[in-house]
Formats: structure tokens, sequence, C-alpha cells
């Protein structure tokens, strides 16, 4: 299988492939930007386990490429990683019209598109996703950057990559953890997108070990086109592209409260969700009959998040301070029903209180009931 979506953004618009062929073919990709050399950079593990094969594809493309392979991981998603990108680009040689290839997750996109809008004030780039978050998230929109050491995401620009090429396969390597926490995500987005994309999410979290199959790719397509679609209205992110922030001010909370890392973002997402579906459900009239079936999907996956003790006064101070951050009063995105996501200020503290208490009590009593921390 293979799908192509565009991001319609002008001149600056590129696809999205999503490839589940026996081989990688990005060097078709390649040619189409016809840069004069390709610079690879490759997050370690993912070197390990897909490197040669994709440097094999690289070298039909015929341009000359080089890699450079570094351990990544969020707490290397900082200014010395950007550093040392540049010094080996720079060292390199890198020009204006050369390509620099970011293969892994979503910290190494972020980082390595940052890096590549930065150097020589702009080279471009194209982002070969590894993950399931990656394919269906960060790679795509163009917002590359880095943390800073008082906030997630602080240091950053928009940069467009040429192009996406998500190759499904490389899914298989990926530990269980980390795709129920894509599959978080994707939780989201049948909550955006609506009805069909519920059937197969929910078929999704019923399936243990999911791989790549084709179920899985269809997902991901769907997915990356509303991502796309809501890119392509508003790519700087100040009016319907904040759809996508559905769970997640009360999932920032949570990770910043919990201290990074204790969660994976796509488990905190899916506790997130369950309280903007139960904020919906108290603020907005019909919404809980609506919302009963995507309610059960979002529940059914919360036994996916490993369990780990949540102090709601911690994550709501969080809320504030991250509410501070944006200058304006706390802006939550809430679901009339599923495909119907509405931007809502203004809404009252105690409510916010209830919903979130809710969701922790439901957490607290089914997470990590399945999944890789529990041996059921
Ligand atoms: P990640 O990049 O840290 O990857 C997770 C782990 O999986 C890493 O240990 C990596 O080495 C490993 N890995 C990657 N691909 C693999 C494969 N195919 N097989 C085996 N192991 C593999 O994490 P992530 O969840 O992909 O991304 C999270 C990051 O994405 C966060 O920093 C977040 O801020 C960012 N993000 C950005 C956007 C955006 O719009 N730019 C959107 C969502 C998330």
């Amino acid at each position: 299988m293979s799908v192509r979506i565009e991001v319609d953004l002008g001149e600056r618009s590129y696809p999205i492939i999503i490839d589940g062929a026996k081989r990688p073919e990005v060097h078709r990709q390649i040619r189409a930007v016809r840069p004069d050399r390709v610079f690879a950079v490759f997050d370690a593990q993912v070197f390990a386990l897909h490197g040669r094969a994709l440097i094999d594809d690289l070298k039909k493309s015929g341009e000359p490429a080089c890699s450079l392979t570094l351990p990544i991981d969020e707490r290397a998603k900082n200014r010395s990683t950007v550093n040392e990108i540049h010094d080996w680009l720079l060292a390199e040689g890198v020009s204006r019209s050369d390509l620099i290839l970011a293969v892994g997750g979503g910290v190494t996109t972020d980082l390595i598109g940052y890096a590549a809008a930065t150097v020589l004030r702009g080279v471009s780039w194209g982002a070969i996703p590894t993950t399931l978050v990656g394919m269906i998230d960060a790679a795509i929109g163009g917002k590359t950057g880095i943390n800073h050491p008082l906030a997630k995401n602080a240091i950053g620009v928009f940069w467009q990559p040429q192009f996406v090429y998500s190759y499904t396969p490389y899914l298989n390597t990926l530990d269980e953890r980390q795709v129920y926490a894509g599959i978080g995500e994707l939780i989201k987005y049948a909550g955006l997108a609506g009805e069909s994309l519920i059937a197969m999410t929910s078929e999704l979290v019923d399936v243990a070990g999911i791989g790549s199959g084709r179920k899985l790719e269809k997902a991901i397509a769907v997915a990356a086109a509303y991502k796309a679609a809501l890119v392509s209205e508003d790519e700087r992110d100040v009016g319907i592209r904040q759809f996508l922030n559905l769970g997640h001010t009360f999932a920032h909370g949570l990770e910043q409260s919990l201290g990074y890392g204790k969660l994976l973002h796509g488990e905190a997402v899916s506790v997130g969700l369950l309280a903007a579906v139960y904020l919906s459900e108290m603020t907005i009239a019909g919404a809980r009959t609506n919302l009963a079936g995507y309610r059960q999907v979002v529940e059914e996956n919360i036994a996916r998040v490993p369990r780990r003790t949540i102090e709601v006064d911690r994550v709501l101070k969080a809320m504030e301070f991250d509410k501070k951050r944006a200058g304006r009063s706390i802006r939550l995105i809430l679901l009339k029903r599923p495909g119907r996501p509405v931007i809502r200020s203004g809404i009252d503290s105690q409510r916010i209180r209830q919903a979130l208490e809710r969701a922790v009590q439901f957490y607290r009593e089914n997470g990590g009931k399945r999944g890789a921390d529990s041996h059921h």
C-alpha cells in the first residue's frame, strides 16, 4: 500500500507518503527535490535497525550522501545537540542546494528540522518518521524545535519539510509501549475526525502487538490527512490547527506534574483525552449522548497506560502555568460530538477540576491493566 497526501501551502507544499512496500523507496522523493548532496541524520537506535537498507536506497537517488548517527532521546533535544549537528554540516560543507534527512521519531524530526532551518538560514529537509507518533503527528506541519530547561519545545521555528516519507514496516521494531503511546494520539485524531476513524481505532486498541498491519496503515493515512488539512488552512497555529490540542492541555499538566518522562507523551494524552471528554459532557448540551461511543474507546485505552500516582492539585497548577505563558485565559478543545471540536475559553475552574478528578479516578482504577507494564 502506498498513499500520497498533499500539504497544501502554495510554493511550500509537499507530499506525505505512507508506504508499506517491501523495501523503503525514499530515493524517489529525493529525486523530486533534486538536491546537490544528501545529509542524513539518524537516531542511533533506528540506524542500528534500519540504517543499512535505507542507505542502500539513498544511493539509488544518485546524489552523494553522508550520514551522522546520534543517540537521540528527549534529553538530547537541546542546544548542544543542535550545535553538534551544525558543526558536522558545516565541516562537511553543506550548502543551500543540499537536502538534510531526519530519520527517527518525533524527537529526531523536531531537532533535525530545527538544525536544518537554522544552518545557513535554512536548508531543505526531508522527514522520515519511524514512530507512530512521528507518522501521524510530529513529522507533519513544520513545527521544529528543541526544549529549553524552563519549558518543553520553547525554542523553534516553522520550517516545512520537502516531503514526509512514512515507511510503515519500521513500526514492526518499535516497542509495544511506544506503539500504544502512538495509539493514544491516534485516538485524539479519532475524536477530531469522527466516526470512521473511531471504528478503525477501536479495533486497534483491542489487538495486541499490532505491528504495521493494513488497518494501522489506513488509520495512519486518515490521521495524517486530517493534520495535513488543518496545517494547509492554518500553518501558524492561530486558528483551527489548535484542534490538535484536544486533551493536550491536561496532558502537559500531567507530564509536568509527574516530571517529564514518567509517562510517555501519548500516554499522558490518553488520560488528558478522558478529562476532555468528561468536561465536554459536563459543559456541552447533548455531548453525553453523542460522545458515548467515543468515551468507551478512550476509557478502554486507559488500561494501556502504566500506573503512576497523579496529584490533581499539581496538575492544575501546571495547567495554570501553561495559561500564564499563553497570556490569556485557559483555552481548551472540547467535543460537541465526534468530528465536531470546539475551542472554548473561560470555563469555570471548578468544572475543570471535576473533570480532571473523574479522569484521574478512572485511571487509578484501570491504568496498567493491559500492555507493556503488566503481564496479563
Ligand atoms: P522519540 O523520537 O523519542 O522515539 C521514541 C523511541 O523509539 C526512541 O528511543 C527511539 O530511539 C525509538 N525508535 C524510533 N523509531 C524506532 C523504530 N522504528 N524501531 C525501534 N525503535 C525506534 O519519540 P516520539 O514519540 O516519536 O516523539 C516524541 C517527540 O515528538 C516529542 O519531543 C514531542 O515534543 C515531539 N512532537 C512534535 C510534534 C510537532 O508537531 N513537531 C508533534 C507531536 C510530538
